[in-house]
């Protein structure tokens, strides 16, 4: 943990020599807080500390996190997105980050259970409070799920609480340029109109498919650039419009340094049964949003995959925002910092072709060219590692955001799914080409 924290410590600069020890602590207080024992088999370091009095919070009221707390004792969960805030799970409550300035914050130690755990670090830090990484708890290889009593499968509460570990431990090693996940744009096309669809399908007039060759030359130059990607999400529009997609996903399957692969579908459009079977069922996995009455076929879809045996999950449309606008240009660069810095959307990279966006907003703004030429809105993956670790990593704001209605966390939730009748109107940037006498 030392070498992880003192790794962080050189890369940003925010964490005092303090905090190393105190969080060294955290783990000592973990020992009492064991419920079961299959949880107490795996967090072998903690036998390695002595005892000592600290309540515990959980950050991140995620799967993870909800998995964490049926298995130690916790007081409360602290999490970023305040629409969360309020709700309660297994007797525990959910509290913003400012609860932390109310509590006696020395009594407790925090165990953060997100993904993108440099996003919480300063957080907590700014309350000077005592924090580990679940990282530090358990390891991939080591621990059982113990209480499962989220609503997800085991199947899929494992793959979360991988996820988080293979993340958390990812952004600790020095020099290592991993990304959580990618999402792969493989069409323009939807079989919905969705007026507020935060990836700006709405606006296509004419959308089209992207090409099997630059998609793949595109992905493959990206995770040849990287430790690994943990997870490419194919999406769309609707991906099951692209009928290349069966050639895609094997491709992808073949590609070492991506462990999962997931396809973003609305259900519409069921998998054609064969197309599958030689696909990798430990790399592919379906999400599926439930459109309800909108939608069909969703029956059809999930008993393909059943056949087939692959993994899936199904859900409503969810925590649907107003982010699916193209505003006019707000000049204002502090102001877009901060959208940056509050926004959800920012670390969803998105590949089309060989450049590579922070989010589907400026992925899809730029396609549309609803964004002024050559500014800083991605980055080309024939770049340099720096140059592309940079862009992932090490910057404040994109052009984009100028133009973004934004995707925090307190922004209020919409209907989602309101179908518009046809493509909507917005302002287009046309390349100039000035020629002399
Ligand atoms: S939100 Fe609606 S329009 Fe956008 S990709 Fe999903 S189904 Fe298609
Ligand atoms: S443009 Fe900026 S504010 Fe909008 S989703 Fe992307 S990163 Fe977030």
């Amino acid at each position: 943990m030392l070498v992880r924290e003192i790794t962080y410590l050189t890369q940003t600069n925010k964490i005092q020599y303090a905090n190393i020890y105190a969080s060294i602590k955290i783990l000592i207080k973990l020992k009492q807080n064991i419920q079961n024992n299959h949880f107490l088999k795996v967090c072998f370091m903690i036998n390695n500390f002595n005892i000592a009095n600290k309540k515990v919070i959980i950050y991140g009221f995620g799967i993870t996190g909800k998995w964490l707390s049926s298995n130690i004792k916790c007081d409360y969960f602290v999490d970023t997105d305040i629409k969360k805030c309020g709700n309660t799970f297994n007797n525990i409550s959910v509290k913003r980050p400012d609860f932390l300035k109310q509590i006696k914050i020395d009594e407790y130690i925090i165990i953060i259970t997100t993904v993108d755990i440099f996003d919480v670090i300063p957080l907590v830090n700014r309350y000077s409070a005592n924090w580990i990484s679940l990282s530090d708890v358990i390891t991939i290889d080591s621990y059982d799920l113990g209480i499962n009593i989220t609503d997800e499968s085991d199947e899929f509460l494992k793959y979360s609480i991988d996820t988080v570990l293979q993340c958390q431990t990812a952004s600790f090693l020095k020099d290592s340029f991993y990304l959580r996940s990618v999402d792969l744009v493989i069409t323009e096309k939807c079989t919905l109109k969705c007026k507020d669809c935060a990836n700006l399908m709405q606006f296509y007039e004419n959308p089209v498919n992207y090409e099997f060759e630059d998609i793949l030359s595109g992905i493959k130059l990206l995770s040849a650039k990287t430790n690994f990607i943990h997870e490419v999400r194919v999406i769309g529009g609707e991906p099951f419009l692209n009928k290349q997609i069966y050639k895609i996903i094997y491709e992808l399957s073949l590609i070492d340094n991506i462990n999962k692969i997931i396809v973003y579908t609305n259900g519409m459009i069921p998998p054609k049964e064969e197309e599958l079977n030689n696909i990798n069922r430990n790399k592919l996995l379906f999400s599926i949003t439930d459109y309800a009455e909108l939608g069909r076929n969703l029956d059809k879809t999930i008993e393909i995959l059943n056949n087939t045996n692959f993994a899936y999950r199904v859900h409503p449309p969810e925590h649907w925002t107003d982010s699916g606008k193209i505003l006019e240009r707000n000049n204002d660069v502090d102001f877009a910092e901060e959208l940056f810095a509050k926004c959800c959307g920012k670390n969803l990279y998105t590949l089309i072709g060989n450049k590579l966006y922070r989010c589907p907003f400026a992925a899809n703004a730029d396609q549309l060219n609803a964004l002024p030429p050559n500014t800083n809105n991605f980055v080309s993956v024939d770049d340099s590692i720096e140059n592309i670790r940079s862009f992932a990593y090490g910057i404040n704001y994109i052009e984009a955001c100028m133009y973004c209605p934004g995707r925090s966390f307190d922004s209020p939730v919409i209907i989602p799914a309101i179908q518009a009748k046809k493509s909507i109107f917005y302002k287009k940037f046309i390349p100039v080409t000035l020629t002399h006498n």
